[in-house]
């Protein structure tokens, strides 16, 4: 199956799947947001959950923090549609609250095959809950730790076989609230694009 395929069916699945947050999306016709950008993108960049402007548009990060995170991609000359984007949690939550524990159990298996159809070399996470998701699946767990700490580091693991980067990143929405956010996670996309 080719990797357009391979995605195609995880996308499938999210659409019909059962849960509270996909009967909030039902009931409101918002979309599921399953992730957009190259499939064979060395880069991939994970978020929280979607926010109103996503589930309209079933896309990631098209909202203020999109806008900001399309800043941050362009200032270190990443183009967009060369990365791969994608959130924990395919569906909005209410309020857009965090996402809670059961939530990020049942769609996480999802980001799992997306990461390994997609296979690449840095996962650059946005915020904490993708930050502690992906260091506790991925081998990382005894160097979890509050992300003002971890911010920036690059950290070394192997996902099927294959060598990966994981950076995390403080979320671009925090970021726009919080000046000395915006300034450390500007700085940290600089140490992107010297590992990519
Ligand atoms: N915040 C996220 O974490 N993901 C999105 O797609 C949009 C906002």
């Amino acid at each position: 199956m080719s990797k357009t395929d391979e995605l195609q069916k995880v996308k499938d699945e999210v659409v019909g799947i059962t849960s509270d947050l996909a009967a909030f999306r039902r009931e409101h016709a918002y979309l599921p947001v399953i992730g957009e950008g190259s499939s064979n993108a060395s880069i991939m960049f994970i978020g929280e959950a979607p926010g109103e402007n996503e589930a309209k548009q079933g896309r990631p990060f098209v909202g203020r923090s999109g806008q900001f995170l399309n800043e941050l991609l362009e200032s270190v000359g990443i183009p967009r549609e060369e990365v791969y984007i994608t959130n924990i949690v395919k569906d909005r939550p209410p309020k857009n609250r965090d996402p809670k524990t059961d939530e990020i159990e049942l769609y996480a298996p999802f980001l799992d095959r997306q990461i390994e159809i997609i296979k690449p070399k840095v996962i650059a996470t946005l915020g904490r809950f993708s930050m502690a998701y992906i260091m506790n699946r991925y081998g990382l767990s005894s160097m979890t730790g509050p992300i003002s700490k971890l911010h920036g580091q690059v950290f070394n693991t192997e996902i099927a076989g294959e060598k990966v980067k994981i950076v995390p990143l403080y979320h671009p929405a925090v970021a726009l609230y919080n000046p000395g956010s915006k300034e450390e996670l500007q700085k940290d996309f600089e140490i992107i694009q010297t590992i990519i």
